[in-house]
């Protein structure tokens, strides 16, 4: 297939990129380099440097005749969508839908969509189910949850079938060291504590450890980012075999806190990792850990690198080599 990923120079995008390269479709990446890295860009692969936001470059290249679109170009901080609410707004709500309406113009009607967990907010109950009630707590998870509620009507109106993948949190780096681009200023765990190991960033706040889980810090359900990657391809497929839009999570189904993190990557680094208790983050639930049998049962998909000691030396191999 050609295949079309916007925001493929990020973090996650040049994970798919490069599985669907192996897989053995033709991919053209089109991303802003806002949090894309030159180093993320495969000579494989087509690149056009554009943003979502500016409709008419933007319609011109969908004209190509693309079988599917693969979207990943979105702000994710959560933190800072609650203080920035426009700016997400803008990017991940206008640009999205600038998107889907250059696809209804030029008929392309395959759409893989970079959904979140964050559309749960605090959890009812676990592990989190794709029936949980989606009820975001910060405006990040509200991005994407109206964006998925968009895809149902144009699903509906103009036969765009999509899948909605809501990530739990994404984290380590291909284990055949293909890629090499590190995040700016990363705000999420991993790569926290990895610019700590490696000496560019002084020390991990640890946000909270008087939470209710065996050692008092945080719970999170970490899917390796190559099993992503894979459910990227396997969606794609599906939407197009079954001719269907489908909504699933991806997670490992399997929780680990903040402080296991923290001493797997002592271990694995060497390194000291200087870390500090501090406040609780608002809006953070002490567990979050997904049920990803849906994905298991349509996908035949399930996480399988997603254990925290490769978590964490498939980051330092990258890490450590800049
Ligand atoms: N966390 C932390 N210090 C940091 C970043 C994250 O203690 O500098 C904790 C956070 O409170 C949560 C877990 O690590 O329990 C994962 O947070 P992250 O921001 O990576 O992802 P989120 O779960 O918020 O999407």
């Amino acid at each position: 297939m050609q295949v079309l990923v916007i925001g493929g120079a990020g973090y996650i995008g040049s994970h798919v990129v490069r599985r669907l390269l192996d897989a053995g479709h033709k991919v053209h990446v089109l991303d802003n380099m806002y949090s894309g890295r030159e180093e993320n860009l495969f000579p494989e692969a087509g690149f056009t440097r554009g943003d979502i936001l500016e409709y008419g470059p933007l319609a011109t290249l969908m004209q190509q005749g693309w079988d599917a679109v693969v979207h990943l170009a979105a702000f994710k901080a959560a933190g800072e969508s609650m203080v920035k609410p426009e700016k997400y707004s803008v990017n991940n709500i206008c640009g999205t839908v600038n998107i889907l309406n250059a696809m209804s113009e030029s008929d392309v009607r395959r759409f893989v969509f970079s959904s979140s967990a964050a559309v749960y907010g605090e959890p009812e109950y676990l592990p989190v189910d794709e029936e949980h009630p989606a009820r975001p707590e910060n405006y990040y998870g509200f991005t994407k949850l109206e964006i998925e509620r968009i895809l149902s009507w144009y699903d509906k109106l103009r036969g765009i079938r999509f899948a909605a993948l809501r990530y739990f949190n994404a984290a380590g780096y291909d284990p055949e060291g293909r890629v090499r681009g590190l995040e700016r200023n990363p705000a999420n765990l991993l790569p926290v504590i990895m610019e700590v190991a490696l000496g560019t960033r002084e020390r991990l706040d640890i946000f909270g450890d008087d939470y209710d889980t065996p050692d008092g810090t945080g719970i999170r359900d970490y899917v390796h980012v190559s099993d992503l990657a894979d459910a990227h391809l396997q969606a794609m497929d599906y939407v197009s075999a079954q001719d269907r839009s489908l909504v699933v999570n991806l997670g490992s189904e399997s929780g680990i806190s903040v402080k296991e993190m923290v001493e797997t990557a002592r271990r694995v680094t060497g390194e000291k990792i200087s870390a500090h208790v501090t406040d609780r983050r608002p809006g953070d639930p002490a567990k979050l850990v997904a049920s990803s049998s849906r994905a298991h049962e349509l996908l035949g998909w399930r996480a399988e690198r997603s254990d925290v000691e490769t978590l964490v030396r498939t980051s330092w191999e990258v890490y450590k080599g800049h």
